[in-house]
């Protein structure tokens, strides 16, 4: 019944996760076509096909096989972990972290209460879409209080009266600040991740699931990363490497011709501003050009 030749991925159908899921897939050499109800994408190239659902979905469809692979929030994983009783082996398993959907699942109060530490929230009720991971939360820090369960527009509920507090996601804090709220715990820190069953399939898909493992490996890596092209005399190649940032071993190869110029390239492992370029040509670099870097493979 399970047993397929192509890989089913199930991503995130429009949301935050929708557009940087298909920069990656892309980035992997994966192209889609798009089914006319919008709910699948044949892929065109590799045997992968990707469906589109609500992120929430994710994991329950792994879980039952119709998808192999999903990519989903860490905190949608760890609240379906926390809400599960402590039983046999997971079902489902982180395959990779990917680097992009970063927030965290806070605790805020209202801008005016007074908050000291933990104990603050005794007693308090706080609203969430989150009430198996805030339970665990606040069961490992001893505090009682009540908490309700919103599934959306959580960060309204104290105005509303409905709650005293709130513990919902957070990324750049905007929401809780036009809220007029603070955030003042933090639960639990998330990114999308690439999770699977807890045993893959040993099938024709294996071979697809270690392709694309490899290939987000490759992306990775590189990420945010620039190649920095540059000509110089040798004599000026130590003072250049010192002004570059973090701590790249650059490659310097001698120039056909030019006796004593090389041309020195380093992967930088981040972006190069105008700045740090000027300084790298105050010491001696000549032609410097800044190329992105897409893709590795060692
Ligand atoms: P769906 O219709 O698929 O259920 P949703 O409303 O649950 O969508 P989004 O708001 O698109 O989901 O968020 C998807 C994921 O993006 C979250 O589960 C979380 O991992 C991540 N994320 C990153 N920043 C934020 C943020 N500020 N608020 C909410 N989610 C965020
Ligand atoms: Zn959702």
């Amino acid at each position: 019944m399970n047993q397929r030749d192509r890989l089913r991925i199930a991503v995130q159908r429009s949301g935050r996760l929708s557009e940087p899921c298909f920069e990656l897939l892309d980035r992997c050499g994966l192209s889609f076509r798009r089914s006319r109800d919008g709910l699948f994408c044949f892929g065109e190239g590799e045997p992968v096909d990707l469906l589109l659902v609500r992120d929430d979905d994710i994991p329950g469809l792994i879980r039952q096989g119709a998808c192999d692979l999903g990519i989903v929030g860490r905190n949608v994983v760890a609240e379906g972990e926390a809400g599960e009783p402590a039983r046999a082996a997971p079902t489902l398993q982180i395959l990779r972290d990917l680097g992009f959907g970063r927030c965290r699942l806070s605790i805020a109060m209202p801008q005016a209460s007074a908050y000291g530490g933990v104990a603050a929230l005794q007693g308090l009720r706080i609203a969430t879409s989150y009430p198996s991971l805030l339970r665990t939360w606040l069961d490992e820090h001893a505090v009682n209080a009540e908490v309700v369960t919103l599934s959306g527009s959580v960060e309204i509920a104290p105005r509303l009266g409905t709650a005293d507090a709130i513990c919902d996601l957070v990324q750049s804090g905007a929401t809780l600040v036009a809220n007029q709220l603070r955030e003042v715990e933090v639960v639990l820190e998330s990114s999308a991740v690439l999770i699977g069953p807890s045993v893959l399939p040993s099938d024709d898909r294996r071979g697809a699931i270690e392709l694309l493992l490899k290939r987000i490996d490759g992306v990775s890596r590189v990420r945010g990363s620039r190649l920095l092209l540059l000509q110089a005399a040798r004599e000026a190649v130590e003072g250049i490497v010192r002004a570059l940032p973090g701590s790249p071993h650059p490659m310097v190869l001698q120039m056909d011709g030019q006796p004593g110029q090389v041309m020195l390239q380093a992967l930088c492992a981040d972006e190069l501003g105008w700045r740090q370029l000027e300084a790298i040509q105050r010491a001696g670099a000549r032609e410097l050009f800044v190329l992105p870097v897409e893709r590795a493979l060692a």
